[in-house]
């Protein structure tokens, strides 16, 4: 078990005191997480130790910057066990990765004839870049359903794929209904169709334990935000033979090998995929944030957020009128409601007001608010800090909120 009043002590930001009187209960973990000390000290250090440009120069501080960078990229590699440190590309965070795949991957390997399948339960960055790349590469786009208890209906894919179909993009962990896709038989349904598969791990990275190889996804993207590490630092892992076959994303510095007046030689992988300065600071703070949840012991983490989801479930269920969004018993780290007739903005606020911080609106997944004929819900989500007294605090305060908006 977790000591988490130990972990806690890693984390300043959970002492801060809303409107300068009241605890802050921090639920919103989906949206971002908050950052252990090591790896706020990790940023701070970069700039006051290390900063300078990375790859170019042939300077002792260029170089250290370059050594801590690709030291990050190991520790990616190695946290989500990639086969290569070449597999690993730094973006900005999953939309970015999501946009960057969209596309090259549209220019690589997609024509009028093809077909991409998606599911109804993505986040909007895994639906709006495909939209825009059908746009310009006109493929066909197919949804996967889900059902009412927000499972998807898998049964479904086998008829959606025929032979045109050349890519599957998926969310691991839907971040409105909580619930786990069993996406290892969806990969190997799909490579047996010879259907690439995209995997959006913006919600697992931080709650479940990830193997790309055992996967065997083609590629699994990320953001650091999600996973303890700094904003701005996201990751796409794909296969060697798939990357080495893709056109370049972004064009300019560091990802070419030869620039003439005419042409440009692109770079091996995966600088190719990496035009420009990157956020190195940001970089080095993940590979940190990594190692930090190591330390702490992803099975311990996973295990710890599964009580609280339950704990907190089934205190909700005592709420008269309560409705859960995302029932499946395959499920993890957070939990979607609406009660009675109570706008989800109303309940949120007056939450606030008592110093509870959870989500409320689409959680950026309107088809999901569509499928059950709603505008949007309230959302709690956790992380290693939360505690059993936190939910506690949440349900005194929900229900003053209910009494007041009733
Ligand atoms: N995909 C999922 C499932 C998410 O939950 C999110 C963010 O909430 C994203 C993609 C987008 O992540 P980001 O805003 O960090 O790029």
């Amino acid at each position: 078990m977790l000591d988490v009043k130990e972990i806690r002590k890693d984390f300043p930001l959970l002492e801060t005191k809303v409107r300068d009187k009241l605890p802050l209960v921090y639920l919103d973990n989906a949206a971002t997480t908050q950052k252990p000390k090591c790896v706020i000290d990790a940023l701070s250090d970069y700039y006051l130790r290390l900063n300078a440009n990375v790859h170019r120069g042939v300077h002792w501080l260029s170089s250290q910057a370059t050594d801590y960078f690709e030291l990050a990229r190991e520790r990616v590699r190695d946290f989500i066990n990639a086969p290569k440190t070449e597999n690993i590309i730094f973006t900005r965070g999953t939309t970015e990765s999501l946009n960057l795949l969209a596309e090259t991957i549209s220019i690589s390997f997609l024509d009028e004839d093809s077909e991409v399948i998606i599911s109804e339960m993505e986040h909007h960055s895994n639906i709006v870049p495909w939209h825009i790349a059908q746009k310009k590469h006109k493929f066909k786009l197919k949804y996967i359903p889900f059902n009412d208890k927000g499972e998807l209906e898998t049964e479904q894919l086998q008829n959606l794929i025929t032979p045109k179909t050349k890519l599957l993009s998926l969310t691991h962990i839907s971040n409105t209904l909580g619930t786990i896709n069993p996406i290892k038989s969806i990969i190997e349904l799909c490579h047996k169709n010879n259907v690439m598969v995209i995997i959006d791990g913006a919600q697992s990275i931080a709650h479940l334990s990830i193997d790309v190889q055992d996967l065997d996804c083609d590629f699994y993207v990320f953001s650091g935000h999600k996973v303890y590490a700094p904003m701005g630092i996201g990751v796409v892992y794909g296969k060697k033979e798939l990357l080495e076959k893709m056109y370049p994303y972004h064009g300019g510095g560091e990802m070419i090998k030869e620039v003439s007046m005419t042409a440009t030689t692109f770079n091996d992988i995966p600088y190719r995929f990496e035009a420009g300065t990157p956020s190195v600071a940001d970089t080095i703070g993940l590979g940190v944030a990594l190692e930090y949840l190591k330390k702490v012991g992803v099975q311990d983490v996973i295990a710890w957020e599964d009580h609280l989801m339950h704990y907190a479930t089934e205190r909700l269920q005592t709420i008269e009128n309560i409705r859960i969004f995302g029932q499946s018993n395959n499920k993890s780290s957070c939990i979607s409601f609406l009660v009675g007739n109570i706008h989800h903005f109303d309940l949120g606020t007056i939450l606030d007001m008592q110093g509870v911080a959870i989500r409320t609106g689409h959680h950026c997944a309107q088809p999901v608010m569509q499928h059950y004929h709603i505008e949007g819900t309230d959302r709690l989500s956790f992380a290693m800090y939360n505690t059993e007294q936190e939910i506690d605090i949440f349900m005194t305060a929900l229900q003053k909120a209910i009494a007041m908006l009733q």
